[in-house]
């Protein structure tokens, strides 16, 4: 199995992401995220939201509709411009999207060895003949179409009569939202160049080929910023446009990194000049090494003053702030840091996944970030055979469960229950044993102390029920295990 395919095994086989309408078949490309994908996506929106909106002075939110008017597609350049080039074969009718043909593997009959088949790697020649590929690669026997501009965007009617007028659109980005609120947002929040406006929400494009499980799909979550500044403004010496293109680029880096994601499978890709999208001054992807590759985790764009002025000619509104300093109005320049719910949720699993051998058996692991761990604590009962010990662990599961999300499980042993939260990443256990209670029928009364267990030390200490709350607020805030752990002593074997 290959990375991918742990993941996609992973996902269904623990509530992370199941297909769509599996029991009918599935739907082409969409996904349904599960109770711990959801626990999951909602804890890397969360934290995003946090991080990049509350905690910044120099931030705002919306939650815009899917649904707009549909002269913002017009205005925006999604009806002329939002369009992948789309190739078919003739044979086959398999579909391709145009620029993505050269990266796929080709299959050919090779004329050089009396037509034998081969599968040959991505942009390569073949060895034999030499030739390159011009027929389709799927089939390796049917000559492709010319490529068709083909738009994205899926079409709906609103209201309930299906004609042209009533013709709209799914979003296919979340961003238009925030051009044309900008000026409802500037004058109800009285803000001051520079600032941004951020908002997380689905969005839909109706892709040639989607696929690589959550990396490309129709329907999928989006979380960006629109952060406006004023372009005659310059910051440390250099145009303030540029300036905070290259910090949001940092920042938005030093954030994947901080939940986890690994240096070295991080990366920048300036775009090319002729890659550019028409409105963009300068664009860098953050890539991500993923399963399938190298591929773009989100995408940091200047748009310029593109958007503002393209709404302010469709509606009829002006769309200016007014630059106190040198009395005049003006159109101010946008950075926008896009990212992919869906993708970053991919990433973080991903980098997150290890297999280990611990004493000779192969332990399966997750090693989330605490913050994005659908789980943080789960309490397990070393004896669900006895009530007062059962009962226990459910008052602790209750109390904690207060603060974050919690689960107790009695149904299996205790290195079953073990390697099953190891799996989805929950990073600690709890576990109430014979010595926290007591045994009333010898007259031993218990310690009232639980064991903490660590997912990734497997580290074991033990910790009076009373400090429990205490104890994880201070390690889901950020403490480090061994500064906590350090304080109580460890629980034997
Ligand atoms: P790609 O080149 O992969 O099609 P894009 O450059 O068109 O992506 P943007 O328009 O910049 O993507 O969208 C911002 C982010 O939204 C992307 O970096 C990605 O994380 C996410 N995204 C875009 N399209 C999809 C999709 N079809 N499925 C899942 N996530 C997507």
């Amino acid at each position: 199995m290959n990375n991918m395919d742990l993941l996609v095994s992973l996902s269904k086989r623990r509530g992370f992401v199941f297909q769509s309408s599996e029991i009918y078949g599935g739907t082409g490309s969409c996904w349904d995220y599960g109770p711990l994908g959801v626990e999951l996506k909602n804890n890397i929106k969360r934290v995003w939201w946090r991080d990049f909106v509350q905690a910044r002075a120099d931030m705002v939110g919306i939650d815009a509709s899917i649904l707009m008017h549909p002269t913002v597609w017009k205005a925006s350049g999604h009806l002329d411009h939002f369009t992948d080039p789309m190739v078919d074969c003739r044979e086959c009718k398999h579909r391709f999207r145009a620029d993505h043909l050269d990266a796929l593997a080709w299959v050919h009959y090779c004329p050089a060895t009396k037509g034998n088949k081969f599968t040959i790697p991505a942009g390569e020649p073949c060895g034999h003949c030499g030739q390159r590929r011009t027929l389709c690669p799927n089939c390796g026997k049917g000559e492709l179409t010319p490529p068709r501009q083909f738009n994205l965007m899926f079409k709906t009617f609103m209201g309930p009569v299906e004609e042209e007028a009533a013709l709209t659109y799914l979003r296919p980005e979340t961003a238009q939202a925030m051009f044309v609120n900008f000026d409802n947002v500037l004058q109800s929040m009285r803000l001051k160049l520079p600032f941004g406006i951020a908002q997380a929400g689905r969005s839909f494009r109706n892709e040639i080929t989607p696929g690589n499980f959550i990396f490309r799909t129709r329907e999928f979550e989006q979380m960006e910023i629109e952060y406006f500044v004023n372009p005659n403004d310059r910051v440390e010496g250099r145009p303030a446009d540029e300036y905070w293109h290259d910090r949001w680029i940092e920042d938005c880096l030093a954030w994947f990194r901080r939940y986890g994601l690994r240096e070295e499978n991080l990366r920048l890709r300036e775009h090319e000049r002729d890659e550019l999208a028409h409105y963009a001054k300068r664009t860098v992807d953050i890539e991500y090494n993923f399963p399938i590759g190298w591929s773009e985790l989100m995408g940091i764009a200047n748009r310029t003053d593109f958007d503002l002025k393209q709404h302010a000619k469709w509606s009829g509104k002006s769309l200016t702030y007014f630059d106190e300093d040198r009395k005049e109005h003006v159109v101010p320049y946008v950075v926008e840091p896009a990212a992919g719910v869906d993708r970053a949720l991919l990433a973080f699993m991903a980098d997150a996944y290890r297999e280990e051998e611990v004493r000779g058996e192969k332990r399966v692991l997750l090693r989330l970030h605490p913050e994005l761990a659908p789980v943080k604590v789960a309490v397990l009962p070393l004896l669900k055979k006895r009530d007062d010990i059962v009962r226990a662990a459910q008052a602790v599961r209750a109390d904690l469960a207060k603060h974050w999300r919690v689960v107790y499980d009695d149904t299996a042993a205790i290195g079953r229950l073990y390697r099953r939260q190891d799996e989805v990443g929950t990073p600690y256990c709890v576990t109430v044993d014979v010595q926290t209670v007591g045994d009333g029928e010898r007259g031993e009364t218990g310690d009232g102390r639980v064991t903490i267990r660590e997912r990734d030390s497997m580290e074991q200490i033990r910790v009076l029920v009373a400090e429990l709350a205490g104890v994880f607020r201070e390690l889901l805030a950020g403490a480090a295990w061994p500064s906590v752990a350090g304080r109580y002593p460890p629980a034997r074997g």
